[in-house]
């Protein structure tokens, strides 16, 4: 894939550059490995005052920032600009909280004493996706920069500006050189790289292939990795749910971010007594949605990243017909240039239809109809990924003991599948392993270190 700006609103490619040689590459990462040993030695306070700049910069350049995510991935404007909020306030969630968080661990030994220090342990690099190009990048910088590691970020192809001006905040804050570097290079190339021995751990967020292609190296060269790779969340709503409510969040659960985010809300799961009412709501919603520019603020729906994501998520949808789906709205390709999607709603949907897998990673909502609460827990167990997930229901007893039954590594009752700085992030199955925010976030790239005085 090259690396390149192409603006899905109209597919036409902005602007190219070139992916970065072998030998810049090397030197690079013989950076990132000496600006480790200086920063290793910095004071959590210096870690701090680095984070907060950048986050200031950030907030400075707010709306530029922003129109640079939406040119390369379609994002509707406002939410680009909430991304580049919530990714300053990672920034300055772990410059304030990350020393608490890495304090010595003071243990009580039979005599003498101990304690666990958490000690950085290198370069480490990143694979990240276009989806929440500044967020992605955010999540897993800032704790490991606090941590006193130093970063290598590959970044997706189709956003490389996001990638450079991610670089350029750090340069402009005046972090050391090599703490924080781009690398334009291919998914392939990353892959590769995890087995330099200069290189610690790695982190990805993408695909399971991608996912698996990077454990693959980091196995065979023993080194630490975190996945956060696919979900396919369900969305359940029981009789008792406040329809209202559901409906505004099953929008909002599907439909943000275009449809394109690891804990959308994908799977509908209603119990008879309420489906007929809630399936007329959400497809009403849906189909007042308006397409357009994502970066005229009318605008509800915008493009897919790309001209390829809309095809594979058409290709999906027209594999699911095949196999015996119906559609209940939308269903093809919208009729406007640009990567778009129309709002759909598939049903019907078995065990052996396409849709039933794998991940829509767009604006299709699957709904299935149950009998009961066990059998809408059996339905959303029944998925190779375990992300997140969310329950509707005013009995929040209920909802806990359902939450208690279900496979996945976060679950939210009466809210779709949500992020925020002090929340781990992470799945179960097929979604990956590790974790990211919050105090547990921190602590996946560190050497947890006893020190006994006997
Ligand atoms: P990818 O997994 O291909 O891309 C994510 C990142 O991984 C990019 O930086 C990509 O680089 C890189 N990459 C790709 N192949 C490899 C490899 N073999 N080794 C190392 N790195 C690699 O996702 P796509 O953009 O192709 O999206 C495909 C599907 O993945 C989506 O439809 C969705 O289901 C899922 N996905 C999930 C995301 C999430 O948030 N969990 C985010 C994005 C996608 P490059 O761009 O250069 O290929």
């Amino acid at each position: 894939m090259s690396i390149q700006t192409v603006n899905p609103n109209t597919n036409k490619v902005v602007k190219s550059f070139e992916e970065m040689t072998e030998k810049t590459v090397d030197a690079k990462v013989a950076k990132a490995q000496i600006a480790f040993a200086d920063w290793k030695e910095t004071s959590y306070q210096q870690r701090a005052d680095l984070l907060h700049k950048v986050a200031t910069l950030m907030r400075a350049k707010k709306t530029a920032l922003a129109k640079t995510i939406t040119l390369e991935m379609g994002k509707l404007l406002a939410q680009a600009e909430g991304e580049i909020d919530l990714s300053a306030n990672i920034l300055d969630y772990y410059a304030d909280n990350g020393e608490v968080f890495l304090a010595d661990k003071v243990l009580d030994p039979e005599y003498g004493s101990a304690i666990i220090r958490n000690s950085p342990i290198g370069s480490l690099l990143g694979v990240m996706p276009w989806n929440f190009p500044f967020y992605q990048v955010v999540r897993f910088a800032a704790p490991n920069i606090m941590v006193g590691n130093t970063i290598l970020l590959k970044h997706a192809s189709n956003v490389p500006q996001c990638a450079a001006a991610i670089e350029e905040l750090f340069e402009e804050a005046e972090a050391p050189k090599g703490l924080y570097t781009n690398l334009f290079i291919s998914g392939k190339r990353a892959s590769a790289l995890v087995s330099d021995k200069r290189i610690k751990g790695v982190s990805l967020t993408g695909s399971e292939e991608a996912g698996a292609s990077v454990a693959i190296e980091a196995g065979k060269h023993l080194k630490k990795v975190v996945l956060e790779l696919g979900g396919n969340d369900a969305f359940i709503i029981l009789e008792d749910a406040d329809m209202a409510k559901i409906v505004e969040w099953a929008v909002v659960g599907r439909m943000n971010n275009n449809g394109q985010s690891c804990i959308a809300s994908k799977r509908f799961i209603a119990v008879e007594a309420i489906a007929d009412e809630f399936i007329q709501k959400f497809k009403d919603a849906l189909s007042k949605l308006k397409l357009g520019n994502p970066m005229d603020p009318d605008t509800q729906l915008g493009p897919l990243s790309s001209e390829g994501a809309a095809e594979h998520l058409a290709d999906q949808v027209n594999r699911s017909v095949e196999g015996g789906a119906k559609v209940l709205l939308g269903g093809k390709r919208a009729d406007r240039k640009g990567a778009f999607m129309e709002p759909t709603i598939l049903t019907d949907l078995k065990p052996d239809i396409a849709a039933y897998h794998e991940e829509l990673f767009g604006p299709v909502a699957s709904f299935y109809v149950v009998k009961d609460e066990q059998a809408a827990i059996d339905l959303a167990n029944d998925s190779n990924f375990g992300l997140g997930g969310s329950i509707f229901t005013q009995d929040i007893e209920r909802g806990k003991r359902i939450a208690d039954q279900i496979d996945s590594g976060m679950l939210f009752i009466n809210h779709p599948t949500w992020t925020q700085a002090d929340f781990p992030f992470g799945g179960t199955k097929q979604s990956g392993f590790g974790r990211e925010l919050s105090e547990l976030g921190i602590h996946e790239f560190v050497n947890k270190k006893l020190i006994r005085v006997s």
